[in-house]
């Protein structure tokens, strides 16, 4: 026998151990993951099929030979099939299960063809023992059936390229070199077809079961530095991109490791560039942001997307190698709009009054409390307003009606206020306005202001005008020191000035400033 034959062999031999190896190696390490069950039958019909083709190698005889090679032909029509049914697989494609069981119809013949090939010649058209070589190699003649069996060979592995190549452009970087590796992989057998056909291998061998022991090669190149099956792409995007919240991966130098799609409405400026490159230079106009980022706590963010509002809550989780050591972060970015727009709704439910739209009485004393509070100029005023006989617009027009002049009164006082002035109903039809660094004159310039704008306004209800008055009460403190009391004690300075404005005839405003220790009188 030939030495280059004995270095054949041994290629062929180390391709059905790497075959067999890897279908193993799939088998236990890695069952359940996308495309791996094919891999696996691939791998081990590979194996069967290179080393059937080992003992045809060996034979001597023609009859010897054909043996072999029918035994070669129970394996090796599926394995392109099962490398399409990978490829969709690994992709997160699904194959319509009637199709796929329609393929294997063309393997299935092909083996029953070259079973029979004696009887009907449609495979091989002649079979004979080249005379020309120094060991015994078929000479053959191919029928219609070798060249159905070789397009659809052909099909099945550019089908699969196809698919690969199609997927590469959603992928990110690591899964890019997966796929390449697999398509170079597919691209193997088609190349060495293609010489064995054109009649350009040495002595004619068939150069099949080497191209795809390389073929194999490559599959396990993906396999093993690129974790080809366990983190397929269809796994890692099925969970990672339809994420609704925003995951960003750094590594310890702050660089970006990995990204999915709703990250990108928070951060917009990334793109795929952007995988290695420091996080910092993607945020540096977002100082906000880069702060949070640095510091690395818990914290809510908000910004505007587009003319919206939108807020976040932003986590830090730590990422560890095997040996517990962090080798980078991933930040968490939770899109808490609704649930901040939900709060907000019911906390305007739990303030506002329903009818008049200003705060209810609690909320009206929470709010002007945190306020006084707050206080720049220490002067705070007070004013609480009654309307006048309120209760005979109810009798002549209607309780309707009544609620009609309760909504425009307060129209009517709100224009006279600023927006820093906090009103409230403090029940019926009593109003309360509490403002802020506000001395007393200019307090009874608005209360007045106020008084004669309702008196001077009569609302409209069914062509009939209902003029109301109102009555005034004033009171003013200047704020020394903590006074836990002050909106309390104004309170009640104003409800007495009230009363006093309604004992003086009403549609007047009356101060009343009474002095403690906590209170200084001012203007008087
Ligand atoms: P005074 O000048 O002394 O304030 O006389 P008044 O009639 O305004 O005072 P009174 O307290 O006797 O009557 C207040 C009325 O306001 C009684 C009540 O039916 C009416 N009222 C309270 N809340 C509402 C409301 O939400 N809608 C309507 N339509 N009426 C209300
Ligand atoms: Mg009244
Ligand atoms: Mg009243």
């Amino acid at each position: 026998m030939l030495e280059e034959l004995w270095g054949y062999l041994l290629c062929i031999i180390l391709a059905g151990v790497l075959s067999l190896f890897l279908s193993v190696y799939v088998r236990l390490k890695l069952t359940g993951v996308p495309g791996a069950r094919y891999f696996m039958y691939a791998t081990l019909l590979s194996a069967f099929f290179t080393f059937a083709y080992t003992f045809e190698l060996f034979s001597s005889t023609l009859g010897q030979i054909k043996f072999w090679l029918r035994i070669e032909y129970l394996a090796m029509p599926f394995i392109p099939l099962l490398m399409l049914f990978m490829c969709f697989e690994y992709v997160g494609q699904k194959l319509n299960q009637r199709l796929s069981l329609m393929l294997y119809v063309i393997p299935v013949i092909t083996v029953f063809l070259v079973n029979t090939n004696d009887l009907h010649h449609l495979y091989y058209s002649s079979v004979a023992l080249r005379s020309d070589t120094p060991f015994p190699i078929l000479a053959l003649e191919y029928g219609p059936g070798f060249y159905v069996h070789a397009l659809f060979v052909f099909m099945c592995l550019m089908i699969s390229v196809v698919i690969l190549l199609m997927h590469i452009k959603k992928s990110l970087f690591k899964f890019r070199m997966q796929i390449l590796l697999m398509v170079a992989g597919l691209i193997m057998p088609i190349i060495a077809n293609h010489f064995y056909l054109n009649g350009m291998s040495p002595y004619g061998i068939d150069l099949g079961p080497v191209s795809m022991s390389l073929s194999f090669l490559f599959h396990g190149a993906a396999l093993f530095w690129f974790q080809m099956f366990n983190v397929a792409p269809i796994a890692r995007e099925t969970v990672f991109e339809s994420m609704h919240e925003g995951v960003i991966v750094i590594n310890q130098q702050k660089a970006i490791v990995d990204y999915n799609l709703s990250v990108v409405k928070v951060i917009p400026t990334l793109t795929s560039d952007a995988i290695g490159r420091p996080i910092f230079d993607l945020l540096n106009r977002n100082q906000v942001l880069s702060e949070i980022i640095h510091r690395g706590q818990e914290c809510d963010y908000d910004m505007y997307i587009g003319k919206d509002m939108h807020y976040f809550h932003i986590r830090f989780s730590p990422v560890h190698n095997k040996n517990h050591l962090q080798i980078g972060q991933i930040i968490t970015f939770v899109d808490i709009t609704e649930r901040v727009h939900l709060q907000e709704r019911l906390q305007e439910l739990a303030s506002i009054d329903g009818l008049t739209q200003v705060f209810n009485r609690m909320y009206f004393k929470k709010t002007a409390e945190e306020k006084i509070e707050q206080l720049t100029d220490k002067h705070v005023s007070l004013i609480m307003f009654d309307i006048d006989h309120f209760k005979s617009v109810n009798d002549c027009y209607g309780h309707e009606a009544g609620d009609m002049v309760l909504t425009h009164v307060v129209e009517v006082a709100k224009n006279s206020l600023r927006k820093e002035d906090i009103m409230g109903r403090y029940g019926g039809e009593e109003f309360i306005i509490c403002l802020p660094d506000t001395p007393i004159q200019e307090a009874y310039e608005v209360a007045n202001g106020i008084r004669e704008n309702i008196a001077a306004n009569p609302i409209v209800i069914d062509n009939i005008e209902i003029t109301v008055t109102s009555s005034f009460g004033l009171s003013h403190a200047y704020r020394v020191g903590d006074n836990q009391n002050t909106l309390q004690t104004l309170t009640r300075q104003a409800d007495q000035a009230l009363y006093e404005a309604k004992r003086a005839g009403r549609n007047c405003v009356q101060v009343l400033t009474v002095p403690t220790p906590t209170f200084a009188v001012v203007g008087e």
